[in-house]
């Protein structure tokens, strides 16, 4: 049976560290890592995240603040609060909680958050910066940060050699996912809804990554022996066997098979989940010692 790659301890050993790390900032007369979260509307989903991350940020020692705009604001209201945002030095890290109202363009929003205080990494300058492989000063996406952890967990920094199947091609996971395997040295296959036989490909991949949406897509028989499986996804599926109208949450691989034959895995919930939010904090104190004039932490 697999190694179950436990990601709640992990996200607590990275949250606990960027606490200590705040402390010796703090120490050297700089302010505290400031994060300000700005969601827009009700969506409850939404306000369960935000209200986590609020919740990491002062447990870390941050500054931590919240703006909750009404569902009709503008969206030239919300490019005001980002621009106060930008120019406020008690800010290192701003967060716009997605989804937005569909009347505001969510990509201009994005675009104009200041990339030095872009610690969700969607920015052009940041998508760039890990294209090109200026990781020193780039904010890379938080779960594929988190998956990149997980996996250096158990095989270490330098994956020279091995083959990595990414399973999705999104800006937010799979792309950067696929970036950060390949420096460090995987040989990287993403795939897609259009990629052809997705189970021979997919049992080529030392490290096998399923970012989808879809519930227990990936089967045992598409996972190569010894393989680490990490599986982003997140999905509520109905669970008649726990009472009526209850449900329960599954990743992208049906895990049970897939533990089998892998040679480690990521539950869910409980692998990549926590490391989001623990690399959220990391980000936002790497803006703040990147302010400070010092070196980022590794
Ligand atoms: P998107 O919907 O943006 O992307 C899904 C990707 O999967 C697309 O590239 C799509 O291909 C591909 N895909 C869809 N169907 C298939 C198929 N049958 N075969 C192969 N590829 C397919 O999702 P995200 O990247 O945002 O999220 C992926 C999952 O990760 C979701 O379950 C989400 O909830 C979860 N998630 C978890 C996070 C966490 O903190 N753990 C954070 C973010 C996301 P195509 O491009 O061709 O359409």
């Amino acid at each position: 049976m697999a190694e179950v790659i436990d990601g709640k301890s992990v996200a607590a050993d990275v949250v606990r560290r960027v606490k200590e790390l705040t402390a010796e900032l703090v120490a050297k007369g700089t302010g505290k890592p400031g994060l300000a979260v700005v969601i827009v509307g009700e969506d409850p989903a939404s306000q369960v995240y935000v209200a986590s991350k609020s919740r990491t940020a002062k447990e870390c020692g941050f500054h931590s603040l919240q703006h909750t705009l009404p569902a009709e604001t503008s969206e030239q209201e919300l490019l005001a609060v980002i621009g106060e945002l930008n120019a406020d030095p008690a800010i290192n890290g701003i967060l716009v909680q997605l989804p937005l109202p569909g009347h505001i363009d969510a990509g201009k929003v994005i675009q104009t958050i200041a990339p030095e205080k872009d610690v969700d990494g969607f920015h052009f300058i940041n998508v760039g910066k890990l294209g090109t492989g200026e990781l020193e000063t780039a904010f890379v996406p938080c779960t594929p940060a988190g998956s990149m952890l997980l996996i250096e967990r158990v095989r270490g920094k330098d994956l020279s050699g091995l083959n990595a199947v990414v399973v999705g091609r999104s800006n937010i996971v799979g792309k950067p996912m696929a970036n950060l395997l390949l420096a460090a040295n995987c040989t990287v296959t993403i795939a897609h809804s259009r990629t052809r036989d997705l189970p021979a490909l997919a049992r080529t991949a030392d490290i096998l990554v399923a970012a989808v949406g879809r519930p227990e897509m990936v089967k045992g028989d598409w996972v190569k022996p010894g393989a680490t499986v990490i599986d982003v996804g997140i999905n509520r599926i109905a669970a008649p066997e726990r009472g009526e109208g209850k449900t329960r949450l599954v990743g992208d691989v049906a895990y049970a098979e897939a533990a089998k034959t892998a040679g480690a895995i990521t539950p869910v919930p409980g692998g990549v989940g926590p490391m989001t939010i623990a690399m959220l904090m990391a980000n936002t104190l790497a803006s703040a010692y990147l302010a400070a004039g010092l070196k980022r932490p590794s």
